[in-house]
């Protein structure tokens, strides 16, 4: 196994030029999470419009490419989501990473799915689920 293989094309851009990576001062929800085994941490904003859909979310957080990556490229996919198609995003993201991931329609995802490989080192995982694991639980304090 290449850990080159990890850090493709889309995620080392991600990684090096990071979207969204700024603080959301006025928000509808927040949420931080970390990975101490990684030592990554991530803090996600999100704003929800009177429809319900995401209008912007960013994130802050330091850590391992991969987190940061991940972070970036899924606040790109989900502006313009409700609730409910971002929580359906989060768990067929969650579902490619699993160890029988490369079965799972990853159609919708978009750039996330190029964070498919890292299945393949599952101890990274968690760095890859660390800023959808945030964004479901900023989402899951909106009423
Ligand atoms: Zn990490």
């Amino acid at each position: 196994m290449e850990l080159d293989e990890l850090y493709q094309e889309v995620i080392l851009d991600h990684a090096k030029r990071p979207r969204n990576r700024r603080e959301l001062p006025q928000c509808t929800a927040v949420a931080h999470g970390d990975n101490p085994s990684c030592g990554d941490e991530i803090t996600v904003f999100v704003n929800l419009g009177p429809d319900g859909r995401i209008t912007e979310t960013t994130f802050t957080g330091s850590g391992c490419a991969i987190s940061q990556a991940s972070a970036s490229i899924l606040t790109t996919q989900v502006i313009g989501k409700t609730r409910p198609e971002v929580e359906a995003l989060i768990k067929t993201y969650h579902a490619t990473l699993a160890t029988d991931g490369e079965s799972v329609d990853a159609d919708g995802l978009g750039n996330l799915a190029a964070m498919g490989g890292v299945r393949k080192f599952p101890q990274r995982v968690k760095c890859a689920t660390l800023a959808s694991h945030a964004l479901g639980n900023a989402l899951a304090q909106v009423p």
